[in-house]
């Protein structure tokens, strides 16, 4: 058996890094009403209650802001070392029946 591990791809993920809290920068341009402030007064993308940012399109699990999404989603990295724990994390709750974390 080879130890090859399969490559972290957004095409077979189910946007588990839209579920990260998207902290936004002043010259991001995102509609108020996607956005919400944390206790501790960030502003950030909004969540719904599974933790999933607004912004994922439930019919295809894509972004439906892609084009003008925030800069900390442009600069996260496919397969990086935070993808792959985040999955890995992710698969172990669904395969265990753990409900998922809302990751802060
Ligand atoms: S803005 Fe788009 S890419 Fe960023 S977390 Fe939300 S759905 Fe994902």
């Amino acid at each position: 058996m080879s130890g090859a591990r399969t490559r972290a791809d957004c095409s077979r993920c189910d946007a588990v890094c839209c579920r990260l809290t998207v902290v936004l920068a002043a010259e991001d341009r995102i509609p108020e009403h996607l956005t919400a402030r944390t206790a501790a007064g960030l502003h950030v993308m909004a969540r719904d209650a599974e933790g999933w940012c607004v912004a994922v399109d439930a019919a295809t699990g894509g972004c439906s802001i892609y084009g003008s999404r925030p800069d900390v989603c442009r600069r996260f990295r496919m397969d990086g070392p935070y993808c792959r724990d985040i999955r890995a994390d992710y698969r172990d709750r669904r395969a265990r029946g753990i409900p998922l974390a809302v990751y802060t």
